[in-house]
């Protein structure tokens, strides 16, 4: 995520916005006036001049630029209220105690960019990995309004989706090419995940290689958005197992049911634990994530007994077939 915190987009280093540590989910905002393209070196200028007006806006007494976050057509991703504040923008206290607020820098005409899109959704995830929880809706959910308008109203019914983790080809694929299944690669390294004992537990990943080198990014719970055909091997490194310890590891498909993503199934295996605290397990699956799914695949693992163990190194490796 390219994010542009607070003190570089020229507010103040700390929002004043009231605390709100955790929300049942993420309302999805545009700017509601017409907005047209603009070069990346105007957008900070936009952002400051929502702030001014939403500080000067008397009736609804803002203490700080309404939103948690603001995304602009390239993609980038401006720090509002930030994580862990009460937005002032979903149509009163009740909303934006249920919501955060996340605002596109997108007017009344013209589509999304998929830049913006992708900056949308890793805002949503951001949030999503500081108190928010899976729901995502149109601000016109919570409120009478039109926003966030029909194209991005009608992405947030689509289950928000991200851009394919791979970059497609810049070419049109032959029919020869077709058959050449893309890659994920996914990494976690210097992110540590704790695992309690007998809850299932979703691995992250915060590197990923774009096929020339590896990229470090906020951590990732999906190795895989479908509709694809996939194969998928998980290699993960488990230290401070006592000795006899169980350990479970499972590739769990995720459908949309228009709100939010529920477990649809889930392939576990399970492996004995080597002596000396360190268990290291790899395994390899394969499936098919249906288009109607809207799906995604994560890892995840399991100790149903003993203490808790950690995870210091975790690698997903994927080839898939866009179904
Ligand atoms: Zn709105
Ligand atoms: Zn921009």
């Amino acid at each position: 995520m390219q994010l542009i915190a607070r003190t570089a987009w020229g507010a103040p280093a700390t929002s004043p916005a009231a605390a709100l540590p955790s929300a049942r989910g993420v309302a999805v905002h545009y700017l509601g006036t017409r907005y047209d393209s603009r070069p990346h070196s105007e957008c900070a200028a936009q952002v400051r001049s929502i702030r001014s007006a939403h500080l000067a806006n008397k009736a609804e007494n803002y203490a700080d630029i309404a939103y948690n976050y603001l995304v602009c057509e390239h993609g980038h991703v401006y720090e509002g209220r930030g994580i862990g504040r009460r937005s002032g923008a979903n149509g009163g206290t009740a909303q934006n105690t249920s919501h955060y607020a996340v605002c596109a820098l997108h007017g009344t005409t013209g589509q999304p960019s998929a830049d913006l899109l992708r900056g949308l959704a890793e805002a949503i995830a951001h949030l999503q990995q500081h108190g928010a929880g899976q729901e995502v809706v149109c601000h016109g959910d919570l409120t009478a309004t039109a926003c966030p308008g029909g194209p991005l109203t009608s992405w947030v019914r689509a289950g928000h989706p991200l851009p394919p983790i791979s970059t497609p080809p810049a070419t049109a694929p032959t029919p020869e090419e077709d058959a050449v299944p893309h890659r994920a690669l996914l990494e976690t390294s210097d992110y540590v995940r704790t695992v309690q004992p007998n809850t299932w537990t979703t691995l992250n990943f915060n590197r990923l290689y774009d096929g020339s080198k590896w990229v470090t990014k906020d951590p990732e719970p999906s190795i895989l958005l479908g509709p694809a055909y996939y194969t998928v091997s998980l290699a993960v490194r488990v230290v401070g197992l006592e000795r006899g310890q169980e350990v479970q590891l499972r590739l769990a498909r995720y459908r949309h049911d228009g709100k939010k993503y529920v477990r649809a199934s889930a392939m576990p295996i399970s492996s004995p634990v080597h002596d000396g605290g360190k268990g290291h397990f790899v395994h390899t699956w394969t499936g098919h994530v249906p288009a109607a799914d809207r799906g995604r695949l994560r890892a995840e693992i399991l100790v149903p007994q003993g203490p808790g163990v950690t995870v210091d190194y975790a690698r997903a490796e994927g080839l898939y077939w866009p179904a």
